[in-house]
């Protein structure tokens, strides 16, 4: 009889033995279904000696049911997610599952149904089905979805199936996808962008784990030398996994590969369709899909013969996930690649204080793009000092940046204000009583978005509709904004420059792939005057006519006491800046601060990125902060609040004594309520050669919480 241990998912079971019945063949990473009490489940049948498990006596084992026609999980990829679950401290059978990311992919391929309107339009409707009309246009899925999207439920377009308004369309799971061309549109590189290219190609030639950092200008080329790598990839029949920081910016990036390589790559991220996911899971995992674009969830999936990854805009904080398996993207790529023994590129005009230092340790091999494609220049930039040349009265762009948007406008050309915050209004008070509008379910103020007359918290998102009269004095129309969000710059520039195209670029705004992609295109063909966006903006995007960047408050990122906060603002400012002067015409920054003399803002000013890393490095080494120590977070949880506070001060009072080990709290955590749940912390800092994640497994080991507790680690926590 044959035994095996199968990783089942279920984070407090974690592995289970079972029996494998005659001439049913399984292999380490076959993907199989086991009984479990009454019900079935799945799961990955793993080496006995990597995972431990309960020991049954064999009379007492129960039999494997199916082996699930999917290819077994590779060995590379089992360790990848052993990795990921030992540094994280995170279940394996959590990881695990991120890489069965299509739980239906795993019923194979074949056919499936998805529904669609047939174009008919009867005179009469009732409300419900006019709605789907209106709402299901152009799009095609199942009929759950399709009822998420029209906000009607399933009955209602399985009666409009009846009526012939919807129709059903059989899909084929397994048509193929478009191949590629490596040598669709291959560019002139410049002799510094072929000699870098030609590294990677190499690379990729002799074999083997290779972690570059592709530290390069913002204009320099990166994705046409990164492109290059994806190309010499493609000619030995490796798949490639290009990793973006938001799908939101993938629209550019997706014609430029199309423009380059004939077909569109192959899209993964979490608002895929499910039939799309299954399409594209099984393309992946048999090796069909050549180049897989996707956000970081992307990272897991069962590549069957992964030969490149690319992290573009590595530097972007959005590669660190901030709930379940809490891990960062850019991190486990490189893991991934060494696993894979492949090369891993990570593409960054702004590189995270941490990989410089690994690159200058030696780690990372830095490849460096020093100038601007086409000639074209750096902008120059200029620091406003707001408490010497104030904005007038109720208005928050200094006339000298007023002055210089005149200037564009007349001569046709374009400029971008960037204000790191949506809505209206941070916060809005009664003009009577001083309330303030505070959201129920977090410690966060209620955001005013004047566009679509609602108070929302950006946390949690819950939304009320703004009253007409206070809540707590009954004055009516009493509300006042205090200071500025996004939409009162827009209000502004509306005043000042009453004849100018104005685009608001926010994710309130710019929230589907059509909206951001016509804004694009007005940007690029130079029918916009002024953008006004968030960090949405700072990104990825060419529009050549643009010469003026004003950043609105550059202080903004530098308030509260992050970690990453200098850096950040770093790292904002010199991408949004990036956007200034890419053409032929040369571009001009204009910062707003009260602290021009702050060492982010003069080395900004200074255009002198190594101060900036100079200063950093020597401000985290003090600190004992990454990369030259390690922070760790506990963060209890739960919807009692004494609970919370009562488990983390238990959990405080047992902390490990260990000299390479400092615990700090547990205190409220900044977000002390978030969606109705009470958060405290403890932050542990440690040295390097400390085993941080030894020491916390053995820690909180010894409890047992009560069951209304979360207790989420987070190593190398990003937000503290
Ligand atoms: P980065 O990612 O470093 O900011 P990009 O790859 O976006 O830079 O390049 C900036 C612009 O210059 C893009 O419009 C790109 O198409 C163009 N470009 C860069 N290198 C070349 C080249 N060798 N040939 C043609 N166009 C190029
Ligand atoms: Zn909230």
């Amino acid at each position: 009889m044959e035994r095996v241990r199968v990783l089942v998912f279920n984070a407090a079971l974690g592995a289970l033995d079972y029996r494998v019945p005659e001439g049913m063949a399984v292999e380490p990473g076959s993907v199989v279904v086991a009984p479990l009490g009454p019900r079935q489940i799945v799961g990955i049948v793993w080496e006995a000696e990597r995972l431990a498990a309960k020991d049954v006596p064999a009379s007492k084992l129960r039999a494997l049911l199916e082996v699930l026609p999917v290819p077994p999980l590779h060995t590379s990829l089992r360790r990848l997610i052993e990795w990921t679950a030992d540094y994280y401290c995170a279940p394996v059978s959590a990881v695990a599952r991120m890489t069965l990311a299509s739980g239906s992919a795993l019923k194979g391929g074949g056919t499936t149904t998805e529904y669609r309107l047939t174009g008919e339009e009867p005179a009469r409707l009732t409300p419900q089905r006019a709605q789907a009309l209106d709402l299901l246009h152009g799009e095609q899925a199942t009929i759950r979805e399709l009822s998420e999207i029209a906000g009607v439920s399933e009955g209602v377009l399985r009666g409009m199936v009846g009526a012939g308004l919807i129709e059903p369309v059989t899909v084929d799971i397994d048509r193929p996808y478009p191949r590629a061309d490596a040598s669709f549109a291959v560019p002139e590189l410049t002799a510094g962008q072929a000699e870098a290219a030609g590294l990677f190609t190499q690379s990729l030639r002799s074999g083997g784990f290779a972690p570059f950092l592709l530290d390069g200008v913002t204009g320099s080329g990166k994705t046409e030398v990164y492109f290059e790598a994806i190309a010499e990839a493609l000619r030995q029949d490796r798949q490639i996994l290009v990793l973006l920081p938001e799908i939101a910016l993938t629209e550019n990036f997706l014609r430029r590969f199309e423009h380059r390589f004939g077909v569109p790559p192959v899209l993964w991220h979490s608002s895929l369709k499910s039939t799309e996911r299954r399409r594209a899971w099984r393309a992946i995992a048999e090796g069909t899909a050549e180049v897989v674009v996707g956000a970081r969830s992307a990272l897991f999936l069962p590549y069957a013969r992964l030969g490149l990854i690319v992290v573009d805009e590595a530097h972007e904080v959005s590669f660190k996930q901030d709930d379940g398996v809490r891990y960062n993207a850019r991190d486990v790529a490189v893991i991934r690649a060494r696993f894979e023994e492949i090369p891993v590129v990570l593409a960054s005009a702004t590189p995270a204080l941490e990989s410089m230092q690994l690159a200058e340790a030696g780690v990372y091999r830095r490849v460096e793009l020093a100038d601007r494609f086409g000639g074209a220049s750096l902008p120059g930039i200029d620091t406003i000092d707001l408490r010497a040349e104030p904005p007038e009265r109720g208005r928050w762009l200094a006339p000298r940046l007023v002055e210089e948007m005149h200037k564009r406008l007349a001569r046709g050309e374009q400029s971008l204000l960037f204000l790191n915050r949506r809505g209206y209004a941070p916060l809005t008070l009664c003009r009577n009583c001083g309330y303030r509008f505070q959201c129920p379910n977090c410690t966060a103020w209620l955001v005013e978005h004047r566009f679509s007359q609602r108070l929302a918290c950006h946390h949690c998102g819950h939304e009320t509709s703004v009253p007409e009269t206070c809540p707590e004095c009954g004055t009516p129309d009493c509300l006042v904004a205090c200071g500025p969000g996004v939409e009162r710059i827009a209000d502004e520039v509306a005043e000042i420059l009453p004849e100018a195209r104005t685009a608001l670029v926010t994710s309130d705004t710019l929230n589907t792939p059509e909206r951001i992609g016509e804004f694009v295109a007005a940007a690029e063909e130079g029918a916009i005057d002024v953008i006004i966006g968030t960090q949405l903006v700072t990104k990825g995007y060419h529009f050549p006519e643009l010469t003026l960047v004003g950043v609105v408050d550059a202080d903004l990122g530098l308030e509260g006491g992050d970690l990453r906060a200098g850096e950040r603002t770093y790292q904002q400012i010199a991408q949004v800046a990036g956007r200034a002067g890419r053409a032929s015409k040369p571009g001009e920054v204009l910062i707003q601060t009260r602290h021009p003399e702050a060492p982010v803002i003069a080395a900004l000013a200074a255009g002198d990125r190594d101060a900036f890393y100079d200063a950093e490095t020597e401000a985290r080494r003090h600190a004992g902060a990454p990369p030259f120590g390690r922070w760790a977070a506990i963060i209890v949880s739960s919807e009692d609040e004494a609970e919370a506070r009562d488990t983390a001060r238990a959990i405080g009072g047992r902390r490990p004594n260990h000299p390479d080990i400092a615990i700090l709290g547990p205190a409220p955590a900044p977000m002390a309520l978030l969606r109705n749940r009470y958060r405290y912390r403890l932050l542990i800092n440690a040295r390097r050669s400390a085993e941080l994640q030894d020491v916390i497994r053995e820690w909180l080991g010894a409890f047992d919480f009560p069951p209304g507790v979360r207790v989420n680690i987070d190593i190398d926590p990003y937000s503290f």
